[in-house]
Order: C-alpha cells, then structure tokens, then sequence
C-alpha cells in the first residue's frame, strides 16, 4: 500500500473509532437520564479534547458533536484558529492564569472554572460583545484539592458576577476528587443543593440553567444526581498522553 493510502486508511479508522465512543456515550447519557427519571436530552455532552488534535475535532463535528472543552490556553487557540470556519461552542476547563484572561475572553463562548473575583472581573472587562457565559468552580470536597471557591463563600462570588456587564452567570461546575464513590455521590449531591439554592436568589433564574459535573468514570452517578453538562475526555477520544 503507498504510503498516502495507508494514512487514509488510518483516518478512517480513527474517524470509525471516534464514531463508536460517540455512540456509546451518547447511549450511556440517555440511559442515565432514562434511569434518573429525567427528561430526555436535558444533559449535555462536552467533548473535552484537550492533548487531541484539531483532525479529531473535526471528525467528532461532522457527527454532530458542537461542544468542545479545553485546558490549555495556547493549545486551545491553536486547534479554535483551525477550526474556525465550524460553529463549535468552545468551553474553557483549564485552571486560569490571571494573565490570560484576556486571550481566554477573546477566544472562548464558556469559562467553567471561576473561582475568584478579580478573575471574574479581569474575564468582564476584556469580553467585546456577546456575553461571557460562566459557571463557578466550586470546591465540594475542601480537604484535598486547592481550586475552586468554598461553599461558605459562593453566595458572595455569584452575587458580583451577576452585576458584571459582560458575564453571564449560567451556574455551577465542580471536579471532585473523592477517596470513595459515596463520597462522589456526596459531593455531587452537594453541588446540586448549593446550585438549587443559588437558583431561588437569582435575579434572573432561567438564565442559572447549568450544573457541569460528571467525568468518564461517574456519568451515570452525576446524571443521577442532577447534572445537565458532563464533561468526557477519555471515553471518547481515548486515553491520554500524561503530560509532561
Ligand atoms: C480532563 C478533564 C475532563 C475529562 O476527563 P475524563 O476523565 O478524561 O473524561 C473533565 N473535566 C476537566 C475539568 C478536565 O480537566
């Protein structure tokens, strides 16, 4: 075989692949859903290809997957300059560097991971346009992990964000990291409380419609529990390098 065919050949089988995972995640939501009483298709895919390239992207696009998440600033503006031309919503799931927010402003439609005021305030003031659509990153198992705002402190974050001009407060996102699976359960269950009780303060309620937590290994748990975005990396594109 020449060597452009054998590539051909490799495409297709990434983009089959790529199809398959698809597939599968798509019926594990809807299964969930099923199982948790809740209405169909009141959760959303995030396709989290951060470390995949834009080619895959691509190929997850022209089957019907529209939103896309990444970590990495300078990686995420490379694949989104490519992929220009197609109507993906891109979410931002990385840390944030106070120094980016500018570029994170400019470039993304969502930003997940808000835990600060001077951040929200840096992202409001760079945004041109459309509003920034932004959910806060909660810390739902304090002990362990340092990002994302305390519980105690939520209240105060969420009522500065909604008087800022260019943020959009959508709602709540967490990435718990769990020493067992009650305590999964735990800590999405607390995210759903905190989320509802935020909802009943909110100006405008119908706007605070998302609760982004789920990963690859607890989609059916986080459905169960009321999330209405999960976010997957693994089960869809496969495993990941580990970064260096
Ligand atoms: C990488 C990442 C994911 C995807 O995790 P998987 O276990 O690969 O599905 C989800 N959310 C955040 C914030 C991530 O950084």
């Amino acid at each position: 075989m020449d060597q452009r065919k054998a590539h051909r050949w490799q495409m297709m089988d990434r983009i089959t692949q790529l199809k398959h995972h698809l597939t599968a995640i798509e019926h594990a939501i809807q299964t969930a859903e099923a199982n948790a009483g809740r209405e169909k298709q009141s959760v959303r895919l995030l396709a989290v290809s951060k470390t995949k390239p834009a080619t895959d992207i691509e190929a997850l696009y022209a089957l019907g997957q529209k939103c896309f998440g990444e970590n990495y600033v300078q990686e995420a503006a490379e694949k989104i300059n490519k992929l220009n031309e197609l109507d993906i919503e891109w979410h931002f799931i990385g840390h944030i560097q106070s120094n980016k927010t500018k570029q994170i402003a400019a470039t993304f439609d969502w930003v997940h991971t808000v835990d600060r005021k001077k951040i929200a305030n840096r992202l409001s003031e760079a945004r041109d346009g459309k509003p920034l659509n932004i959910l806060i990153q909660v810390n739902v198992d304090l002990a362990k992990t340092k990002s994302g705002i305390a519980p105690s402190e939520l209240t105060d974050l969420a009522k500065f964000i909604w008087n800022l001009p260019n943020l959009k407060l959508r709602g709540l996102m967490s990435i718990p990291d769990p020493e067992s699976d009650d305590q999964l359960k735990q800590s999405h269950h607390y995210l759903k409380i905190l989320f509802d009780n935020l909802k009943r303060d909110h100006p405008t309620p119908e706007i605070f419609d998302t609760l982004s937590m789920g990963m690859t290994h607890d989609v059916e748990l986080a459905v169960s529990e009321g999330s209405t975005m999960v976010r997957i990396g693994t089960a869809l594109f496969g495993a990941r390098a580990p970064k260096e």
